[in-house]
C-alpha cells in the first residue's frame, strides 16, 4: 500500500508521498515537502569543523513554517 500525501488529500488531489516530516510525521510528496539542510558541526569551539555533508531534513509546510527556530536561515 502506497503512502499518500497528507496535504494533498486535504486538497481533494492524489499524490504518492514521498518523505516524512520529522516534526509531526505526516507523508508528504515532493510539492508539500521542505527541505532542510542543517549544516553539521563536530568538535567544541574553537575548534569546530563543519561537515561538509549536511544532513537533509524534511518537513510538512506546516511545520516549516512554524516550527523553524529562531534565527534559522535557509
Ligand atoms: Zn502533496
Ligand atoms: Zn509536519
Amino acid at each position: 500500500m502506497m503512502t499518500k500525501c497528507y496535504d494533498c488529500m486535504e486538497e481533494g488531489k492524489d499524490s504518492e508521498a514521498v518523505a516524512v516530516c520529522i516534526v509531526c510525521g505526516k507523508a508528504v510528496c515532493m510539492d508539500h515537502a521542505k527541505e532542510l539542510i542543517l549544516p553539521v558541526s563536530v568538535g567544541k569551539p574553537p575548534e569546530v569543523k563543519r561537515l561538509h555533508n549536511a544532513l537533509p531534513r524534511i518537513m510538512c509546510e506546516y511545520c516549516f513554517s512554524n516550527t523553524l527556530p529562531d534565527g534559522f536561515c535557509v
